[in-house]
């Protein structure tokens, strides 16, 4: 019957999921050379393993110095498909149907393609579809596949995080007043059925994410946008009731400031971005590490996660590689970040062990 197949499907997942529990997943994408962007054809990226190596070149220097490798747990290369990409992160996704959270993160300077794999190309065609809209996608298949045992809701949420402050950003939807507290749960949550329901309301998010921004690209890359998508499922025979979330966050650009460039609005901006990352840096690594205490606190970004970073949930990353010679420095600090990252779950698996 169709309720067996859910039991056995739960019972796979939950291996799949045992896997992934607590951990953190560092995957590195490295984005192609766009038309008019050639670099003379010459790369930082120098060598790409199938075991989650990357070499990356430096071009100001000679021999065995010039070359630094840095290990996650999957590197994807500049030919990976949006479909190649999404593959592994279906557990995780598929995972919040049984009651989990997660956290899918694209980190990267601006410019590296954070945007193209959450949410795709400006001009999308279903192959293009990034990891958003296939999740969701995904949710609702499967959703319908279970509708006999399991009754589901999925609702969502769009907030973004500027200079500390959040904004909801489907507040014209239900006329909400200002967004009060700090936390996604006081932020407008939206019933969907279908992924069109889904797509119609984050143009909408994005018309909001606008006003007041001078310039939409400038304004986006310098805030946190996070997608949440809530699901509750009622099953029909225990009338049990399990929730779970997924938070998909487009993070702003982490490129440092020039210091010469460091002034005014810039700086304060350069600086929330600094702390917001470094503050997420210091609670994975806190989780991972196992303290007494975590730092949520001491960022809106990490507070607002907080549900969802530790404990049960799951979260995975998406750093992101601009090959090109110029962005050489912002490739090792974001390498360096992921690495960080990276390397700590691996030592926390271990002591698990
Ligand atoms: P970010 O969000 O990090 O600022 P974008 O996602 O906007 O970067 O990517 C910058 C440009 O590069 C865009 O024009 C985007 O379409 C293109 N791009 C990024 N990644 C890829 C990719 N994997 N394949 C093709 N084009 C890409």
């Amino acid at each position: 019957s169709s309720y067996h197949k859910v039991l056995e499907e739960n019972r796979l997942l939950y291996n799949q999921v045992q896997d992934l529990k607590g951990a953190i997943r560092v995957y590195c994408r490295v984005r192609p050379f766009l038309p008019g962007q050639q670099s003379n054809g010459q790369s930082t990226v120098d060598y790409i393993g199938e075991d989650g190596n990357i070499m990356i070149v430096n071009p100001l220097k000679q021999g065995k110095d010039a070359r630094k490798v840095f290990s996650f747990n999957k590197v994807f290369t500049t030919n990976a498909t949006q479909e190649q990409i999404y593959v592994d992160t279906q557990p995780l996704v598929r995972s919040v149907l049984d009651g989990y959270n997660a956290c899918i993160f694209a980190y990267g300077q601006t410019g590296s393609g954070k945007t193209y794999t959450m949410s795709g190309p400006d001009l999308m065609t279903e192959e293009t579809w990034g990891v958003n809209y296939r999740a969701l996608r995904d949710l609702f298949h499967i959703s319908k596949e279970r509708a006999d045992a399991i009754k589901y809701e999925v609702s969502v949420q769009m907030i973004e995080i500027y200079n500390e402050q959040v904004r909801d950003l489907l507040v014209n939807i239900r006329n909400n007043s200002q967004l009060n507290g700090l936390n996604v749960p006081d932020a407008c949550l939206v019933p969907v059925s279908c992924t069109q329901d889904v797509l119609d309301l984050m143009k909408i998010g994005q018309k909001n994410r606008a006003v007041g921004a001078t310039a939409l690209n400038e304004r986006s890359s310098r805030s946190h946008s996070v997608l949440t998508i809530h699901v509750r499922g009622r099953d029909l025979v225990s009338n049990s009731v399990l929730k779970g979330c997924l938070h998909l966050v487009d993070l702003a650009g982490s490129e440092r400031v020039e210091k010469s460039e460091a002034v005014g609005e810039r700086l304060k901006e350069a600086q929330h971005i600094n702390k917001s990352l470094s503050a997420l840096g210091d609670v994975i690594s806190a989780l991972a590490q196992k303290s007494q205490h975590i730092p949520y606190r001491n960022s809106k970004l990490t507070q607002v996660l907080q549900d969802s970073l530790g404990g049960h949930a799951k979260t995975l990353m998406f750093v992101h590689i601009n090959p090109e010679l110029n962005a050489f420095g912002e490739t090792i600090s974001t390498l360096k970040f992921a690495e960080r990252v990276a390397s700590i779950e691996l030592g926390a698996a271990k002591s698990n062990k």
